[in-house]
């Protein structure tokens, strides 16, 4: 069924890819983007001008903007966030107001223009952290991960403001009655992320020869996902996911920072000696990882992208593209 959608933060890294799978899919877009640092008209592309697709840039902390834009949609997407622990850390405060105020004004507004279904994107960096385990280790099969069930426990300023907006999100089903989904998807990797975050970071130094910044000891576990795969539950949760209730998106692809940077360096040929570790980020969480049982037996959903086949393909992407990582950091 054809749906009328409004995804906020749709000139970031996953708003962009869900605006093309929705479009792809015949659905109608509006998207809405402040453009900040992290969003450009750049990461839409084709998309910009495509048939069904109409982009607005403003504020979703605007509620009369908001307002507007929902009287003809079905579905609101809920993606614009200020989304990068290590600024959370730097300074809060814009991410209280974009994650938070933001989301509590979209949630306002659906209620009253009476939205069909608000799909709120949270992450996995909810749950805070599970105790270290090696994932190349026999226990690694067996180790404890995050369930839906699981408290949110968030560590970072960025977290906190997620878990929120994601409370926030829950509580309007639960009081108001409306028709609310949450996702809480891992790791997420691929073409397009602001090069700010781990891989695109570590491929561009990687390709200058400068020194890989490693934090720590480089022993952090992050379970990946390929941004296709997350959008494609994001869009799963959208249809069939049951009203009042969180999925993890997770695709079982646990790995330390180190061999990830590593497997970055033997794919570009580069040696592991331009690793450079550098002192840890405050409260760095040790170890996520999510059991996304949930999503994969009630909505049909399975990820599908081989992790080092991903890997490769994002890599040469950000090789290819030294244009598009011009004009986002200029
Ligand atoms: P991103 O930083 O690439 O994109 C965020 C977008 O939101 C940008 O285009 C930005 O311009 C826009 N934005 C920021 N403030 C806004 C405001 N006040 N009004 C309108 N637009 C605004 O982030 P991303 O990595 O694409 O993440 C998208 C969502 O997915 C976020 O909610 C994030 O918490 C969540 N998430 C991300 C990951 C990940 O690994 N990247 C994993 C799980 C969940």
């Amino acid at each position: 069924m054809t749906m009328r959608c409004l995804v906020t933060g749709g000139a970031g890294f996953i708003g962009s890819t869900l605006v093309r799978q929705l479009l792809e899919r015949g659905d109608e877009v509006t998207t809405l983007d402040l453009l900040t640092y992290a969003g450009h008209r750049a990461n839409l592309d084709d998309a910009l001008g495509a048939a069904g697709h109409r982009f607005v840039e403003g504020d979703i902390c605007d509620g009369p903007l908001v307002r507007g834009l929902m009287g003809d949609v079905d579905v609101v997407f809920n993606l614009a966030a200020e989304s990068h622990v290590d600024r959370s850390i730097e300074s809060d405060q814009p991410f209280v107001r974009t994650n938070v105020l933001g989301t509590a004004t979209l949630l306002a507004a659906a209620l009253d223009v009476g939205v069909e279904r608000f799909v709120q994107v949270s992450t996995d960096e909810v749950y805070g952290e599970l105790p270290w385990v090696d994932p190349g280790s026999a226990e690694a099969v067996t180790a404890p991960r995050f369930t839906e069930d699981s408290p949110l426990a968030p560590r970072s300023p960025y977290a906190a403001t997620k878990a929120a907006a994601d409370h926030l999100a829950l509580a309007y089903h639960t009081t108001h009655g409306l028709d609310v989904v949450v996702t809480r998807g891992s790791n997420t990797y691929g073409l397009r992320q602001y090069p700010e975050k781990l891989i695109p970071v570590m491929v561009l130094h990687a390709l200058s020869g400068e020194p890989l910044p490693l934090y720590g000891d480089g022993l952090h576990v992050r379970d990946w996902i390929h941004v296709d795969d997350h959008v494609g539950g994001i869009v799963a949760v959208a249809e069939r996911g049951r009203s009042g209730r969180a999925y993890n998106l997770g695709a079982g692809n646990e790995l330390t920072n180190r061999s990830l940077v590593e497997a970055i360096l033997a794919e570009l040929d580069r040696p592991t000696t331009l690793i450079s570790a550098v002192p840890d980020r405050p409260g760095h969480d040790r170890r996520y990882g999510v059991d996304a049982t949930r999503a994969r037996q009630e909505l049909d959903w399975t990820p599908s992208v081989e992790f080092t086949r991903g890997l490769r393909e994002c890599v040469d992407w950000y090789r290819d593209n030294g244009d598009w990582v011009q004009t986002v950091t200029a």
